[in-house]
């Protein structure tokens, strides 16, 4: 295990983005980092240097700063808003140094104005920490979120990593490279040659929302501040959501609102939790005097910091190589001007995208993914099985994620960026959860299909590269040096014949991945071609017909005993209570109808557990696990063990989320500790989901109880277009 340090103390890793994709070119003014800008599919490269500024936008400023900028208003003097943007600028003269020299090369730098920025922390994920970042010394933050710890000074060790944490996170202090010098990515700091300079950044990405091209989208809201590796944790890299505005912001501010960052917050740690890939939460952090504008007036902000081994997407390699959709669309871009984004013209490549940057971009993906030096058919076919297993798994979860824009599907199979998502209350395979999809798009039954039309624009953007590869072996840098369009079209056609199966694999990768889990869910160990009917569609028609709750009803299930199937009062109390379990859900004078329809199922399923190859499937493994210590139980009291480790108490529902989102709001900066306890809790129950939580002896269990049910029927189905 690795040593800890504070945030500004890790390791970088062995290579990084900035040392591996060429740069982005800005004009050196401070507001070029903040002006829309639309670049060529033809730049080279997919990142600029951005430093988060945790500011309204349209920047306001009051008398007194301007005059504080030594600017005379009364006589007339006007303010230059480079100047104004200046001030947070960490190369400006009046930054200063921490002095603190550490292993990684870096340095936190500040400037006056930027250090007056108040960041408060409230939350931070503890098992972020232990999966992606067991190296991150947060000092007492962890308890002085989720534990009510009152926060230790600043002068001792813990209070100072805390202080580390939120300083670098809020955007207060700034991770850079020591001037003249490389970062550092082993432990000999002084090796590195002196160039580059290492700061957070930006990247550009294209992408399809609706099904439709829509040119240059981002990242408007999203900051990384630098990457780290352990032996445990992995590559990761730290990225702010909501950090202000970047080049990419189109007409936006860059910042984000408190419900939208509490709903990413522990939408990504309860998926992470249920097994399925995710970018992971770090923090979430909020801050005082920043009212953030939106539809219904001025709202809290909200700050994250959230975590991945990368976060490219597919609209990355859609903004290098796009498809015929952007051919002579004419883009218009504040800053000024129309840009033709494909470039159509009479160039050997023009209209062509940077195949270089393509080609650059693709080896970076391989490399964090574990395909370096190996074919980019294979690579992409890990990023189609990936989203394939990915999607699938929602699926079994009936996790809706509102927003499947092809700028929404990471390179590495992880969910991200959580909007209106939503998880199943009733089964409706037709929900819809986003309110700004009325024809239902990305209703939940049509997530796989989406997933791969996002996956289709991906293949296409990388096709001439694989073409290539079939061809000449995989591509060096200059590969498309001295080419013409004719032989980009040529590669074009090559990769169609080397990808013509991947649809199928994809379908084929869903179905199966969908089917072990449901399997799991259903507690099943083996499998019979009748199962997809019996077991999976007949339960979930069940449920949609009698309005019964997706969840609970699982979780119910796990308790069954099939060895009581024929003892009828024992029926009667178990449907009795399942039907109760879904509260609200259903229709009063309904009961009994429910209760007819589901007996037969629970004839099937009981025939079905009973099956020799099932029975005998438990029991072997039963008696060959060394790991169970309850030698005494019997094969059907570990099964429902099991079942209940993949079949959740705990739902992060649209009431749960509405509830500790509106407990926040209120409490606001005043009341932070009751605004953190109300998060810690419902982090609590994200990250444990299989556990119990039936204490109802204390007042916060009953509180826990409570929160895992379905709660009110008006919010059963809620619909929410909030994804700012
Ligand atoms: P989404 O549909 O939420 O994925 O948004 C698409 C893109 O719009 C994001 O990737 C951002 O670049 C941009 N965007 C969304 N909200 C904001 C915001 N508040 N400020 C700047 N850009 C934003
Ligand atoms: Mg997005």
């Amino acid at each position: 295990m690795t040593d800890k340090a504070p945030i500004h103390q890790l390791p970088l890793p062995r290579r990084t983005l900035q040392s591996s994709l060429p740069r982005l070119k800005l004009d050196d003014k401070p507001s070029a980092q903040r002006r829309s800008t639309t670049f060529a599919a033809s730049t080279p490269g997919i990142w600029a240097r951005v430093y988060p500024m945790w500011t309204a936008w349209p920047l306001r400023i009051t008398k007194s700063e301007v005059e504080e900028m030594g600017v005379n208003v009364d006589a007339g003097e006007q303010v230059d808003v480079e100047d104004v943007l200046r001030r947070w600028d960490v190369e400006d003269s009046s930054w200063q140094s921490s002095g603190e020299s550490s292993r990684n090369g870096l340095q936190l730098r500040t400037s006056k104005h930027r250090a007056k920025l108040e960041g408060h922390l409230i939350g931070v994920s503890p098992m972020a920490l232990r999966d992606s970042l067991p190296h991150l010394d947060v000092g007492d933050a962890s308890e002085v979120c989720n534990d009510g710890a009152e926060p230790m000074d600043e002068s001792t060790a813990e209070g100072s990593c805390r202080k580390a944490l939120a300083d670098v996170i809020s955007g207060r202090q700034v991770l850079v490279s020591r001037k003249g010098k490389e970062p550092a990515q082993d432990e000999d700091e002084d090796k590195g040659p002196p160039s580059s300079d290492y700061g957070p950044w930006s990247t550009r990405y294209c992408g399809h929302q609706f099904g439709q091209w829509a040119g240059q989208l981002g990242d408007g809201r999203a900051i990384s501040l630098f990457e780290t590796e352990s032996e445990h944790g992995g590559r990761q890299e730290v990225q702010l959501k909501g950090g202000g505005r970047t080049p990419f912001s189109r007409q936006a501010d860059g910042l984000a609102v408190m419900r939208s960052g509490v709903r990413e917050y522990l939408g990504c740690e309860a998926i992470a939790a249920l097994g399925i890939p995710t970018t992971r939460s770090l923090a979430l952090m909020t801050t005082p005097d920043l009212p953030v504008i939106r539809e219904y007036g001025p709202e809290p902000p909200s700050l994250l910091a959230r975590l991945a081994p990368t976060f490219i997407r597919l609209g990355h390699f859609e903004a290098l190589k796009p498809g015929p959709a952007a051919h002579n669309l004419r883009h218009i871009f504040l800053g000024g001007g129309w840009q033709d984004e494909s470039e159509e013209g009479d160039g050997p490549l023009d209209g062509q995208g940077n195949l270089e940057s393509l080609r650059d971009l693709t080896e970076w993906c391989k490399y964090i993914m574990g395909f370096e030096g190996k074919s980019t058919v294979d690579w992409v076919g890990d990023v189609i099985k990936r989203n394939a297993e990915m999607v699938a798994q929602w699926q079994v979860y009936g996790f809706m994620h509102g927003v499947l824009n092809s700028d929404n599907i990471s390179i590495m199979g992880l969910t991200i960026d959580y909007g209106p998502y939503a998880f199943m209350d009733i089964w409706d395979e037709g929900h819809i959860c986003n309110h700004s999809d009325p024809t239902g798009l990305y209703s939940y039954k049509r997530q796989p299909e989406r997933v791969l039309f996002d996956l289709d624009k991906f293949v296409s953007a990388i096709s001439p590269l694989i073409g290539y590869e079939k061809e000449h072996g995989q591509a060096q840098a200059g590969w498309s040096e001295g080419k013409t369009k004719e032989d980009v079209k040529d590669w074009t056609e090559a990769a169609e014949e080397v990808m013509s199966s991947w649809k199928e694999n994809y379908r084929t990768t869903v179905k199966d991945t969908e089917r072990q889990g449901w399997l799991k869910r259903f507690g099943l160990r083996t499998y019979q071609p009748s199962d997809d009917r019996d077991i999976i569609a007949d339960f979930l028609v069940l449920l949609h017909a009698h309005s019964l709750d997706f969840h609970t009803s699982f979780r119910h299930l796990c308790s069954f005993l099939v060895s009581q199937n024929s003892n009828e009062a024992y029926v009667k109390s178990f449907l009795t209570r399942w039907l109760e379990l879904s509260g609200p859900t259903l229709p009063q004078d309904s009961t009994e109808s429910a209760q007819k329809a589901l007996r037969p199922w629970l004839d099937v399923y009981t025939t079905r557990v009973l099956a020799d190859a099932e029975v005998q499937a438990w029991s072997q493994n039963h008696e060959n696990d060394p790991n169970t210590p309850e030698t005494n139980a019997s094969w059907q009291q570990l099964r429902e063990k099991a079942m209940k480790k993949v079949n959740p108490r705990f739902v992060l529902r649209q009431w749960v989320l509405e509830e500790v989102i509106s407990d926040i709001e209120k409490a606001g900066l005043e009341d932070l500790v009751s605004a953190r306890k109300s998060l810690a809790r419902v982090l609590d129950l994200a990250t444990n989901p299989f556990e119990e939580w039936d204490d109802t002896c204390s007042e916060e269990g009953v509180k826990r109880a409570e929160l895992c049910g379905v709660g009110k029927k008006e919010m059963l189905g809620f619909q929410c277009s909030c994804s700012s």
